[in-house]
């Protein structure tokens, strides 16, 4: 049951959200491979139209829906970028959107789900408060609710960012991808070790509000106080009632290993000033562990992913220019 999601879900995925999600590139980082003389990777997934990979899941699960369905509209809960591809996809369609969020979320998330026409509503303070609400909703007005993470349609989409980097750079010895309720990681660890099992799956979170880190270490999901932390976008829990994530994460990532507060803002500014890329927290958690001497075992072709770039203007130029 919670490994029922198979490549082939996957290349149906490919084929449902082309149009709508990118093919996204895997570029190398010629500073990183200089300095760890070793060949290092980045997939650029802060191109996509929202600037996030949750397109790619929010595309596959709302296309999924038949026309009664999508016609009774999409209802999600989210730290930003889910919420935000839901609604540009919502839009894409014409069908409605209400995306709930937290009061933890950044206003530059907040505003962009706005200008793309969802019914946003704010409140609570931490993500099972606006998933509860988010599922009440659906409920009551029987429309569809979008986890972010833990649906089947989700994971599947977020995964065929898996096939992209295999396919782009067979021969990989791992791949380091961001782990929050864990459907890109559930996802893209899936793919890698059934095409590449030599290659190996390290998940990275932040240390500050771990949930998947704290559930696989005591074997089943546990819920863990969310708290403030520069990578908003990992923030949430993994669901009590994890259907898929927990028991993926636990099958095909060989490690989760989690990155302090000053790494990510270290690793910030080192993508936008080595690479020019500009990277959300989140995001800078993979960069961070290549930069961690921990990383160094890890082989010597390695690959992350810049999982998003939506980050007010301010807070980044704050970042990049020392603060914290
Ligand atoms: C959601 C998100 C993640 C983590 O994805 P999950 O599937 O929730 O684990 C990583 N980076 C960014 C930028 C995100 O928005």
């Amino acid at each position: 049951m919670a490994t029922s999601i198979s490549l082939s879900d996957v290349f149906a995925a490919r084929d449902r959200i082309r149009g709508i999600a990118s093919r996204t590139p895997l570029r190398r980082s010629i500073s990183l491979s200089l300095e760890q003389k070793r060949n290092v990777y980045c997939k650029i997934e802060s191109m996509q139209a929202t600037g996030a990979f949750k397109l790619r899941g929010a595309a596959n699960a709302v296309l999924a829906l038949d026309a009664p369905r999508r016609k009774r509209g999409v209802v999600a809960a989210s730290s930003g970028n889910h919420g935000r591809a839901i609604a540009y996809v919502a839009q894409q369609l014409g069908i409605d959107a209400t995306v709930y969020l937290s009061t933890m979320v950044p206003e530059s998330k907040i505003n962009s789900i706005r200008c793309l026409g969802a019914k946003v509503v704010v409140g609570g303070n931490d993500q099972n408060a606006a998933i509860t609400r988010a599922r009440a909703l659906a409920e009551q007005q029987n429309s569809t609710y979008i986890c972010s993470f833990d649906d089947r349609n989700v994971i599947a989409g977020q995964a065929t960012i898996g096939l992209e980097i295999i396919e782009d750079c067979p021969h990989l010895d791992a791949v380091i991808v961001q782990v929050s309720g864990g459907g890109l990681a559930a996802g893209v660890s899936m793919v890698v070790k059934t095409v590449s099992p030599r290659t190996r799956t390290i998940g990275v979170t932040m240390a500050a509000g771990a949930s998947m880190y704290h559930s696989l270490q005591a074997g089943h999901p546990v819920e863990v106080q969310e708290e403030s932390t520069l990578a908003d976008g990992l923030q949430g829990g993994v669901l009590l009632d994890n259907q898929y994530t927990f028991a993926m994460c636990q099958k095909y990532l060989d490690d989760l290993m989690l990155i302090s507060e000053e790494q990510i803002a270290e690793a910030m500014r080192y993508a936008f000033r080595n690479d020019h890329l500009v990277m959300e927290g989140a995001a800078a958690c993979g960069l961070a562990l290549l930069r961690d001497p921990r990383s160094t075992e890890l082989g010597t072709t390695v690959a992350t992913i810049c999982t998003g770039d939506n980050i007010g203007a301010d807070s980044f130029l704050d970042i990049v220019d020392g603060g914290l």
